[in-house]
């Protein structure tokens, strides 16, 4: 035996289901096809600039990440618990009124958030902030759109904002994700001010990394798994290692290729990073475009933000750093740079001709599709010996990924323990 536990995949999933193998005294092996821990959490150095695989916020208030990440050794860097939204040529700052006290007054008295917008996303959301998740999660479930429209949040704090903000977080445009998902989402976001660890997102998984005693070997690619009479074998491009178990902790677009489950659905998006000349300024907040009338954006890019504003460390002295999101489910979310440069341009009110893109990411595969209902589970057994984890099998996000490799290692350790 090579290890107690062979691990395919060093994403969050996978390195925390490490984690937790050695912690209860099992030996493992990580097995990792690219060239570095992360998977979808991956950070670049370009210029001098520090550009992630796609714009991604990390969230201290999830729960997992309270319970097994070092958050004050990352250095986070915060962004503002709001958003600028732009609605044709006025812009508007809207902000957690006990976090932003300078906003309240702009906040609550802003045509975006009429009175009968505000309290239905109390009634929609209210439950949800007070009783436990699990009770949340289990709560009769339905489409976004269907959850939002059942309580009368139809105004413009829904069209202008809220449609168009978590369309960015869920690289969804559709509203058809689940609506308990959304409201344990949105309720994190009012718990914590998510940020941007000094060193780029990839610090979160190096993390997680350096604390492992057993290998990672990066560069290997697992191709095929076979059941053996005491445990599994892992044919991998660089030969056969074996192990008494196995956790798949693959992406949604690979799980099929190891085992006999179905590739899950998943929803895209675009981030370019542009150096900016001159000083756009946003502050610390994402910039919403709801300039369409009838809401949403009037160009590609559903949300942008001046990244070096609340993460200084993104650029170096002096330098600007901007992001700007398309989706992949919109006719234009391959749009060019042109276009997207035009966008820029209106969104910022200031000529962008002179700003250098300096990174381009299209993340086909950015999160699993989390349809209603909010499925309570956050592992899949696919064999004897064989637990697939990652955020496709528990909700697409950081605090998914995290706890699904979490519990698929203590399954597995329980199993092998029996
Ligand atoms: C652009 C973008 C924005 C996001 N924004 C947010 C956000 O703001 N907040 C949030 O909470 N979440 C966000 N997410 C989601 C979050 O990053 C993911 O949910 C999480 O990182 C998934 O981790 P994972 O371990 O499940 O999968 P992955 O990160 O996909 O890890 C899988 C790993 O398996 C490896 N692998 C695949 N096949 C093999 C093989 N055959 N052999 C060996 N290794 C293999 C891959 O190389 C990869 O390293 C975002 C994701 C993206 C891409």
């Amino acid at each position: 035996m090579d290890a107690d536990v062979i691990v395919i995949g060093a994403g969050l999933a996978g390195l925390q289901s490490a984690r937790r193998l050695e912690r209860g005294g099992l030996s493992v092996l990580v097995l990792e096809s690219a060239d570095a821990v992360g998977g979808r959490v991956r950070t670049d150095r370009v210029d001098g600039f520090l550009v992630d695989r796609g714009f991604q916020v990390l969230n201290p208030a999830y729960p997992a990440v309270r319970r097994w990440v070092d958050v004050p050794a990352l250095g986070l860097q915060r962004f503002g618990v709001g958003a600028i939204v732009r609605t044709g040529d006025r812009t508007t700052t809207l902000a957690h009124p006990l976090r932003h006290p300078r906003h309240a007054l702009t906040t609550m008295s802003s045509r975006l958030t009429p009175p009968s917008d505000l309290m239905a996303l109390a009634r929609w959301i209210g439950p949800t902030l007070w009783r436990a998740t699990a009770a949340s999660r289990a709560a009769s479930d339905a489409t976004l759109r269907e959850s939002l429209d059942a309580v009368g949040l139809t105004g413009r704090l829904r069209r202008d904002v809220l449609d168009t903000f978590l369309a960015g977080v869920l690289a969804d445009s559709t509203g058809e994700s689940s609506a308990n998902y959304v409201r344990l989402l949105l309720r994190s976001f009012a718990m914590g001010a998510p940020g941007l660890p000094a060193a780029g997102m990839q610090a979160l998984p190096e993390q997680l990394a350096a604390a492992l005693v057993g290998g990672i070997r990066l560069g290997t690619a697992a191709r095929e798994l076979r059941d053996t009479a005491d445990g599994v074998r892992v044919t991998t491009d660089t030969g056969s290692l074996s192990a008494r178990a196995v956790i798949v902790a693959v992406g949604p677009q690979d799980v099929a290729g190891l085992t006999a489950l179905l590739a899950p659905e998943t929803h895209g998006l675009t981030t370019w990073w542009f150096r900016a000349t001159g000083e756009p300024r946003t502050g610390p907040f994402l910039l919403l475009d709801a300039s369409r009338p009838g809401g949403g954006p009037a160009g590609p890019i559903w949300n942008s933000a001046v990244i070096s504003e609340a993460a200084p460390s993104y650029a170096p002295d002096g330098r600007h750093l901007v992001q700007a999101t398309t989706l992949l489910d919109r006719p234009d979310g391959r749009a060019t740079e042109a276009e997207v440069r035009q966008d820029l341009a209106r969104l910022y009110a200031t000529p962008t001709d002179r700003w250098e893109v300096v990174a381009h990411h299209v993340v086909e595969h950015t999160l699993p599709a989390q349809p209603p209902p909010l499925a309570d589970r956050a592992y899949t057994w696919a064999g004897d010996r064989v637990v697939v984890a990652g955020d496709h099998r528990a909700t697409g996000s950081i605090q998914g990924a995290l706890v699904s490799g979490d519990r698929a290692a203590r399954a597995v350790a329980t199993r092998l323990r029996v």
